[in-house]
């Protein structure tokens, strides 16, 4: 792993008040890996989300992307260095179509390609630049181009936010909690997806989620979470093979 690339969170800390959310938290989700974040409710997986998105300002610790510091950026910044939120399904914004919504991940996606015509990236770290792109990932979206977002199911609306996602040219994707209510066939075609993506290369893959077992047959590397802290960070078919863990904070 080339230190430079991919996302890298160091002693990062986080309070809501006199809560401590998040302890001096270490990890890196390099690129062409996808890192899962684990653990129970109350863990700190939603802040460490909106800590890297520019949503929450830490009291300590640092996000870098690359060299680049993204610690005190704000959320619009964080987005145009190339950390895409893939939000839950009702990410969608109803009153668009199918296809509207996905302009507008194109529009920042184009924003971003122009950018870093003087400077930065060389190739785009997703092989997914317009709509045709995402209809070839997932083709029940074209089907469904014209209609409002509102018509379309849980995993349709999971799968538009992430298509919407990958056409603003993410080096980062965050994902929270993608699993969430769908159906197991939903969720496997999602994460098949990821995974063809990430093997392409150069795309670095955040997924926060409850549903472990799946997460980890997934994922290359686990970082289980508790009271904020990094409690175990490994491989993860050694996360998912260490019953003691499993048990303890993985809950299968
Ligand atoms: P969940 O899956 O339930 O969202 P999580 O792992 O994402 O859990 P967080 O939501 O990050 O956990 O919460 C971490 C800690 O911070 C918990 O103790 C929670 O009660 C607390 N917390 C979260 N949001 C707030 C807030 N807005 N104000 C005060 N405390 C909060």
């Amino acid at each position: 792993e080339r230190p430079e690339t991919g996302l890298r969170i160091r002693g990062l800390t986080a309070r809501y008040g006199p809560v401590l959310a998040l302890d001096e938290v270490d990890l890196t989700a390099p690129r062409g890996q996808i890192t899962a974040v684990l653990g129970a409710n109350g863990a700190g997986k939603t802040t460490l989300l909106r800590v890297v998105s520019g949503l929450l300002r830490p009291s300590g610790g640092e996000v870098l992307l690359g060299s680049r510091n993204l610690t005190d950026s704000a959320a619009e910044d964080v987005a145009r260095a190339g950390v895409a939120q893939v939000p839950e399904g009702r990410g969608v914004i109803t009153e668009l179509t199918v296809e509207e919504n996905l302009r507008l991940g194109a529009l920042l996606g184009a924003t971003r390609s122009r950018a870093a015509g003087d400077g930065t990236p060389a190739a785009p770290p997703v092989p997914v630049s317009d709509l045709p792109d995402v209809f070839a990932l997932f083709p029940s979206l074209e089907r469904r181009r014209r209609q409002s977002a509102h018509s379309l199911s849980g995993g349709e609306r999971q799968m538009l936010v992430l298509g919407r996602a990958l056409l603003s040219a993410p080096e980062v994707l965050l994902l929270d909690e993608p699993s969430l209510g769908l159906a197991p066939k939903v969720v496997a075609r999602i994460f098949a997806v990821l995974r063809e993506l990430v093997d392409a290369g150069g795309l670095a893959v955040l997924l926060v989620e409850q549903n472990a077992r799946s997460a980890l047959s997934i994922a290359d590397t686990g970082v289980v979470l508790n009271l904020g802290r990094v409690v175990a960070c490994s491989d993860a078919s050694a996360l998912a093979a260490d019953d003691e863990l499993r048990h303890a904070y993985l809950g299968f």
